[in-house]
C-alpha cells in the first residue's frame, strides 16, 4: 500500500478569517459535492454552528484531487474551530495530520488566535501552508500580511498563497501547494494496527461511531479490535469515510482518516484520544493521546422539570462521547432541586452545551451563574476546591482564598492601547508588557483573574476597540484575593442558585446592578417582592418588584373563544419557562443576570 498520494491536513485560523468558506470552496472545486448540493458552511453540521456561523466541532472529510502533475491525491481535510474556548479541539485535529493550512485574513492580518494556532501547528511539527484570504476585498493588503506572517510568526511566507474563499480565486494554487508542501503520511501497513481516535459520536442505531487516523496497519469490517486505554474489545461493524456524507469503504489503510462503526452502546467505552489496536495482534505502546482539557468555568445545570434529572444525566453521558472536555458532579440546590455542576472550557462552550442539551435531548434547563475553581484555605489547615458559591465555607473558617489567573494577550491597532489598558484595570488586570509588532499592531500582555474574563470582558473589548482587538489566553496559576459571597434574597428568602463569589471591592456595585437587573427580569406577582443583596447578614443593596393583579382574560370582552384560548396557552408557555422559588415565579434568565450587569 502506497501512502505517497495521501495528504492529511487541518485548516486553522483566527475566528472569521475564512476556514469554513475555504473548506466549502475546496469541496466544490474538487467536485466532492456537486454545485447544486452546495450549501455554505457544509462542514458545520450542527444547527448551532450554522446559525451562529461558527465552527464548534472539527470535521474530517475526504476529497480526491486531480493535480496538475496528472496524479490523483487523497486529501483528508479537517476543518477546525477558531474560538479560544475550542483550542483543545484544534490540538486534537492536528495530532491526526502532517500539515496545516494557516489562513490569515488579508484585511485583518495576524490576530491572537493566528498566533496560538500557528504555535500549535509548529509544536506538532506540521508542514505549514500559509494562505492569505479575502484578497477580493478592496481593503486587502496581502503584502503587509505576508510580512506579518514572517515577522510575527517566523513562518516563511514566500510560499503563501493568495486566495479568496468567496470568489474561488487562488484555491487551485492552494491545492497545488498542499500537494507539494505537505508530507505524505508514513507508517507500516503490515505492522499491528495503531490508530488514533480523534472524535466520536453516538448514534441510536449503530452505537458509538469513532473517527480515526491510522498510523500503522489497516481496519476492515469484522476485525476484532482492542481499545488500549478503555481496555475494551469489539467487532468492527463497518468502516467508511466522510465525503462529507458517510460513504462505506472496504478498508481503511495506513495513513488514512475515516470512521469505524463500533456497535458499542456504552458511551464510556470509546474515548477520544485512545489508541485502537488488534484484539490479538497488539501494537507495543499506545499513541501519546491528548492532554486532558481543563475546565475553566463551572455552572449549575438544573432541569426545569425535576422529573428530567435522570434524562439530563443520560444526555450528559451521550454528549460526553462527542465532547470529552465535559465534566460534571451532582449538585443540589434548595431553590432548583437536583442538578449537576458542569465544567466548561469557557462561556461559549457553556452556551453551546446548554443549547445542544436542550435541542438534541429536548430538555428544559436552567443554568446558574458561572463560577471558576477557587482554592479555599481553611483555618483548620485544609484546602478545598470550591466551584459553586454554595460550597464556600463560613468566613470564620476561611484563612484565605486563591483564584485562577490567566496570562492574556491582546493584539490591536496602536490607537486602542489606552482603551484596552483601561478595560484591563477595571477587571483587576495588570499589564505586564507591550510589544509593537508592526506599525499597525501592538501586542499587550496582562495577568488577569479568570473570573473577570468570563463575565463581559470579551464583549467590552470588542465594543471599545470597534472589533479590532483580538484576545487569547492561557492559565497561569493561582493568586490570593479578597473574595466574598454575595447572596440574593427574594421576598426575604435567600436563593442559593443566585449567589455569586466576587471581589470585595466590587461587591457593592455588583449587588446594586444585580438588584436593578432582577427587578426588570422578575415579572410582577400578586404581591410585592423585595430583592436584596447581602454579604453575610449585611444587606448592601435592594430593589422591589411592585405587586400587580394579573388577569389576562379581563382584556377579552365577549365571545372570541380562540383568542382566549391562545392567551391562556401563552400564559401557560410563560409559566413553563418560570421556576417557582418559594412563592415567587422566577424566569430562567434571572439565573444568568450576573452576565448582563454592567
Ligand atoms: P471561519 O470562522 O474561519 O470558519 O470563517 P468563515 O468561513 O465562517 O468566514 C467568516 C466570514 O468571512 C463569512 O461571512 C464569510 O462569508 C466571509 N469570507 C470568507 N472568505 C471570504 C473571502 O475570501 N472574501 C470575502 N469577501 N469574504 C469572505
Ligand atoms: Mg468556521
Amino acid at each position: 500500500f502506497d501512502t505517497s498520494h495521501i495528504r492529511n491536513f487541518s485548516i486553522v485560523a483566527h475566528i472569521d478569517h475564512g476556514k469554513s468558506t475555504i473548506s466549502d470552496r475546496i469541496l466544490s472545486l474538487t467536485r466532492t459535492v456537486e454545485e447544486r448540493d452546495m450549501a455554505s458552511q457544509l462542514l458545520d453540521t450542527m444547527d448551532i454552528e450554522r446559525e451562529r456561523g461558527i465552527t464548534i466541532k472539527s470535521n474530517a472529510v475526504r476529497v480526491m484531487y486531480d493535480a496538475d502533475d496528472g496524479e490523483t491525491y487523497q486529501f483528508n481535510l479537517i476543518d477546525t474551530p477558531g474560538h479560544v474556548d475550542f483550542t483543545y479541539e484544534v490540538s486534537r485535529s492536528l495530532a491526526a495530520c502532517e500539515g496545516a493550512v494557516l489562513v490569515v485574513d488579508a484585511t485583518q492580518g495576524v490576530e491572537a488566535q493566528t498566533v496560538s494556532n500557528a504555535n500549535l501547528a509548529m509544536n506538532a511539527n506540521l508542514d505549514i501552508v500559509p494562505a492569505i484570504n479575502k484578497i477580493d476585498l478592496p481593503s486587502a493588503h496581502p503584502d503587509e500580511v505576508r510580512a506579518e506572517i514572517e515577522d510575527e510568526l517566523a513562518i516563511p511566507a514566500d510560499d503563501a498563497v493568495c486566495v479568496s474563499g468567496k470568489t474561488g480565486e487562488g484555491i487551485h494554487d492552494l491545492l497545488e501547494a498542499i500537494v507539494v508542501l505537505v508530507s505524505p503520511p508514513t507508517g507500516d501497513i503490515n505492522a499491528p494496527l495503531k490508530a488514533l481516535i480523534l472524535d466520536s459520536y453516538f448514534d441510536e442505531y449503530r452505537g458509538v461511531v469513532a473517527m480515526v487516523r491510522i498510523f500503522d496497519g489497516s481496519i476492515t469490517k469484522g476485525d476484532e479490535l482492542h481499545m488500549m486505554q478503555a481496555n475494551y474489545d469489539f467487532l468492527v461493524d463497518g468502516v467508511g469515510v466522510k465525503r462529507p456524507a458517510e460513504t462505506p469503504v472496504d478498508e481503511l489503510s495506513v495513513g488514512e482518516v475515516g470512521f469505524v462503526v463500533t456497535g458499542l452502546k456504552d458511551p464510556e467505552a470509546v474515548r477520544v484520544g485512545d489508541t485502537l489496536t488488534g484484539a490479538s495482534r497488539r501494537c507495543p505502546a499506545p499513541l501519546p493521546g491528548y492532554r486532558e482539557a481543563k475546565p475553566m468555568v463551572y455552572t449549575g445545570l438544573f432541569p426545569i422539570d425535576n422529573k428530567d434529572y435522570e434524562n439530563l444525566r443520560d444526555a450528559l453521558d451521550k454528549l460526553h462521547v462527542n465532547d470529552p472536555s465535559l465534566v460534571w458532579t451532582p449538585e443540589t440546590s434548595a431553590a432548583l432541586g437536583f442538578g449537576f455542576r458542569v465544567g466548561f472550557l469557557g462561556l461559549l462552550h457553556m452556551e453551546v452545551v446548554k443549547e445542544r442539551l436542550e435541542r438534541e435531548f429536548d430538555l428544559g434547563l436552567i443554568a446558574t451563574s458561572p463560577s471558576v475553581d477557587y482554592h479555599v484555605f481553611k483555618t483548620d489547615g485544609d484546602m478545598i476546591a470550591v466551584r459553586s458559591p454554595q460550597d464556600l465555607p463560613e468566613p470564620v473558617n476561611i484563612e484565605h482564598i486563591e483564584e485562577p489567573f490567566l496570562r492574556a494577550s491582546i493584539i490591536c491597532p496602536p490607537e486602542f492601547t489606552g482603551a484596552v489598558m483601561q478595560l484591563a484595570i477595571e477587571h483587576r488586570g495588570i499589564t505586564t508588557d507591550m510589544v509593537h509588532l508592526t506599525e499597525r499592531s501592538v501586542e499587550m500582555h496582562f495577568d488577569i483573574p479568570l473570573a473577570e474574563l468570563i463575565l463581559d470582558f470579551f464583549d467590552q473589548l470588542k465594543s471599545r476597540t470597534k472589533g479590532y482587538a483580538s484576545l487569547d489566553y492561557e492559565f497561569s496559576g493561582y493568586r490570593e484575593a479578597d473574595l466574598v459571597r454575595l447572596d440574593i434574597l427574594l421576598a426575604g428568602d435567600e436563593v442559593d442558585a443566585l449567589s455569586f463569589i466576587v471581589h470585595r471591592d466590587k461587591a457593592y456595585a455588583l449587588a446594586r446592578g444585580l438588584c436593578d437587573r432582577l427587578k426588570e427580569i422578575i415579572p410582577r406577582q400578586l404581591f410585592e417582592v423585595p430583592i436584596q443583596g447581602a454579604i453575610g447578614n449585611k444587606i448592601i443593596a435592594r430593589s422591589t418588584v411592585k405587586a400587580r393583579r394579573k388577569d389576562v382574560l379581563a382584556k377579552c370582552y365577549g365571545g372570541d373563544i380562540s383568542r382566549k384560548r391562545k392567551l391562556l396557552e401563552k400564559q401557560k408557555e410563560g409559566k413553563r419557562r418560570m421556576k417557582a422559588i418559594g412563592s415567587v415565579e422566577v424566569p430562567q434568565e434571572a439565573f444568568l443576570a450576573i452576565l448582563k450587569v454592567d
